[in-house]
């Protein structure tokens, strides 16, 4: 047998070729969510523009107040979107959040602490104010000329409000990369088009391509579904040529073990290269990186779980790359194991869990690589390293499902 090749080394090889696809489009604000920034976002102005009130009140000047109970005149009215005129010695302007504070104001009181006397012209202030006390100042939150998106940053909604607050009514994002979908098998049945009750035996539903495609789609990516290749050389092989012409990118699941039913490997070598790898992962294990002209071939196993877990730790970060996002990683916590794994692996594992409520980590009863319902089950992956038992009580590290589909 092969020696098993470690996780880190073939995302490292995957992400040596996964070079920016390089063009870039114009996209509205509104529509770039999830999509990879092409270019920095500079900030031509200040955000907050001007100073101003955190507070529905009264802007005064903190040498008026001396002591509590002080009476000032009411001088102007400044609702939020309007201009201040300075702030009169001896005088308080009625503000409202948002609004900007006058020329010679250095506070604001809030309402609760002032009183109207008489028919609204004097305020009676109750607190003495502290200088500078409820307002926001120009620039606190962006200054001029501040990188406030850098390119390669996956734009999430809070980035799209950034951009937005600095005048920015579209963006140049990465194009989306155009990924061809295949499955394979001959025992795979499209829901849909045979009733569970007539399923021929040795059929089962094809389940592959329903998370690939959405994940895929959640990643940025333009699907085109290629449907089913029959387990055959010359099928297949016709089918990867045309779907390389036209896409970034083609990504298969099943076929790549080493089974005689398995076609994709002499298919992918006949039209271009392939590395046929065992990665020393559970579930997973095989995998297969190749180009087929200048498109990427990628091959997933069939296996649903190693298929769901594969996607999750190589594809992501691949697609991710040919967008030209610098953060791939996503983030390993340490949590407590509220179970047992007594049975060391030699291959580092994927374990199914899902945080309880007293703060550890529970397991999916059954970890094998068919069983679908712990990935639906599950809202993490504990990472735990070849060899490794774990004990109840023990930390250790967890992957959030949610950063893994994100
Ligand atoms: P393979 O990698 O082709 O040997 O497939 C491994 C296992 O995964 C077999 O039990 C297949 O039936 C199953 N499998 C392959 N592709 C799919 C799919 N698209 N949906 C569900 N199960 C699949
Ligand atoms: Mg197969």
């Amino acid at each position: 047998m092969p020696p098993l090749l470690p996780l880190d080394d073939a995302l490292a090889q995957l992400l040596a070729g996964a070079h920016p696809l390089g063009e870039s489009e114009q996209v509205s604000t509104f529509d770039a969510d999830g999509r990879v920034l092409a270019i920095d976002v500079v900030s031509p102005l200040r955000v907050p523009p001007q100073d101003n009130s955190s507070m529905d009140g009264y802007a005064v000047r903190c040498f008026d107040v001396p002591a509590a109970a002080m009476e000032l005149a009411v001088g102007q009215r400044i609702p939020a979107g309007s201009s201040a005129n300075p702030l009169q010695p001896s005088s308080a302007a009625r503000i409202f959040t948002g609004a900007p504070i006058p020329a010679g104001a250095d506070a604001v009181v809030m309402q609760e602490d002032c009183e109207l006397l008489g028919a609204g012209q004097l305020v009676r202030v109750n607190r003495v104010p502290v200088a500078g006390q409820w307002i926001r100042r120009a620039g606190e939150d962006v200054a001029m000329g501040a990188t406030v998106l850098a390119a390669g940053t996956r734009l999430g909604p809070a980035a799209l409000g950034m951009a937005a607050s600095v005048g920015l009514a579209s963006l140049a994002v990465a194009r989306r990369p155009r990924v061809a979908l295949f499955s394979t098998g001959d025992e795979l049945v499209m829901p849909g088009e045979v009733a569970p009750q007539h399923m021929r035996p040795g059929a089962i539903y094809n389940s592959n391509r329903f998370f690939l495609r959405a994940m895929l789609t959640r990643l940025g990516c333009v699907v085109s579904d290629m449907g089913i290749v029959p387990d055959q050389r010359d099928a297949t092989i016709a089918a990867l040529r045309a779907a390389a012409a036209a896409h970034d990118m083609v990504l298969t699941s099943g076929g790549v073990s080493v089974g005689e039913e398995d076609h994709i490997k002499p298919a992918v070598m006949s039209l271009g290269t392939l590395d046929l790898w065992q990665i020393a992962i559970k579930p997973g294990k095989p995998f297969a990186y190749g180009r087929i002209g200048a498109a990427h071939f990628l091959g997933l196993p069939g296996n649903p779980v190693s298929s769901f877990v594969t996607f999750a730790l190589l594809v992501r970060p691949f697609v991710l790359r040919l967008q030209g996002a610098t953060d791939v990683a996503v983030a390993r916590n340490a949590m407590r194991a509220d179970f047992s794994w007594p049975k060391a692996d030699r291959r580092r594992e994927f374990l199914r869990v899902r945080r309880n409520l007293g703060g550890g980590l529970d397991l999916f009863s059954n970890q094998s690589s068919g069983v679908l319902t712990s990935a639906v089950w599950a809202d993490g992956l504990v990472d735990n390293p070849a060899g490794a038992v774990i004990s109840p009580g023990q930390q250790v590290a967890y992957v959030a499902l949610a950063d893994l589909l994100a």
